[in-house]
């Protein structure tokens, strides 16, 4: 982007004076962090001035390279925008507000259920310290994940490297709430196994933080390496079958209790991941009226709208499996 250089690789980074940015500014994450620029001119310079009517919106044939994700949504693209006004934007109706609304609300809620849960809910089930450090870890995981995924669909538009180390963001934001659903779903099904429980939180820790270090490949983040994304996010959560279908034979099978209490829920949450990524991949429904989707409706907004569903379910289903566990002591 012309007039914004940088200088350095840094998280945050002192970028120093700019054309169309006058004074000292800094970037976080690659976002400029620019200081009265809250107006654009025809050529992207920035100039005085507050108002959300003045973010301009393009067509997808208008927008770099590097915005163009989805051919067959084709408006409603912020473009090129510095800081302060990829955060104006929130109040801008754009195709990506749905996008940032949907997770930004779901953060909100999560953290309204994380006070929740440690001043109502696990008191009234009876639960111990490590009752609330299992429900609050599982929460935390959700909130980062959500905050990730909106901070990158807020700043994508930035520049090509901002959306770049964003992408990394959102990514590490999806390890981290897929180790949020493992975290307290293997503490509590493997409750009075505490060998297999430590063995299936050991390899989930494992597996995910060689995720995490895969994205320190420098293809990762690559057009060309988007299907191998997809399939890695989509190993890391088929796995869970193993430890699914190992905790139902060590339960004693289908018919005891526990296993007909927690099993359908399983099951909903995997049904929930497949209509997520079936959004995700399919590009439905836009792909059949290209343009008709653009602000609402579209399979991205879809993926997110299921993606905080399934989060609440999983709560929800943590829940009940923690107050069983609470009823019911492990004998030893
Ligand atoms: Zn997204």
């Amino acid at each position: 982007m012309g007039q914004y250089h940088h200088e350095n690789q840094n998280l945050v980074s002192r970028a120093g004076k700019t054309n169309g940015n006058p004074g000292w500014s800094y970037s976080v994450l690659d976002v400029e962090i620019d200081r009265g620029c809250h107006q654009l001119k025809p050529n992207n310079l920035c100039i005085a001035g507050s108002s959300t009517e003045n973010i301009p919106l393009y067509e997808f044939n208008e927008v770099p390279m590097w915005l163009q994700h989805n051919p067959y949504v084709v408006s409603g693209y912020r473009s090129l925008l510095p800081g302060s006004l990829c955060l104006k934007s929130l109040f801008v109706w754009s195709n990506e507000s749905i996008n940032i609304w949907s997770h930004l609300l779901g953060f909100m809620i999560f953290v309204v259920l994380m006070i929740y849960d440690n001043a109502i809910g696990v008191p009234n089930h009876n639960g111990s310290w490590s009752d609330h450090i299992i429900v609050t870890l599982g929460v935390l995981c959700y909130q980062f994940c959500m905050v990730c995924s909106a901070g990158y669909h807020v700043f994508v538009c930035h520049s090509e490297r901002a959306s770049k180390r964003w992408l990394a963001v959102d990514l590490t934001g999806i390890s981290i709430g897929i180790i949020g659903c493992y975290l307290p779903a293997v503490h509590y099904a493997f409750y009075c196994l505490s060998i297999w429980r430590d063995i299936y939180l050991i390899i989930i820790s494992l597996l995910s933080v060689a995720v995490l270090v895969l994205q320190l490949h420098p293809h990762f983040f690559h057009h060309s390496w988007a299907r191998t994304r997809i399939l890695l996010y989509c190993s890391l959560v088929g796995y869970g079958i193993i430890p699914t279908v190992h905790w139902v034979l060590l339960s004693g099978g289908l018919h005891t209790e526990l296993v007909k209490l927690f099993l359908p829920k399983v099951t909903v949450m995997y049904i929930l991941g497949v209509i997520a990524f079936v959004f995700y991949l399919s590009k439905f429904p836009e792909r059949c009226c290209p343009g008709r989707f653009d602000y609402l409706g579209a399979s991205h907004q879809w993926w997110h709208v299921t993606v905080v569903v399934a989060c609440l379910w999983w709560h929800d289903s943590i829940t009940s499996i923690m107050d069983y566990r609470i009823q019911n002591p492990c004998i030893s």
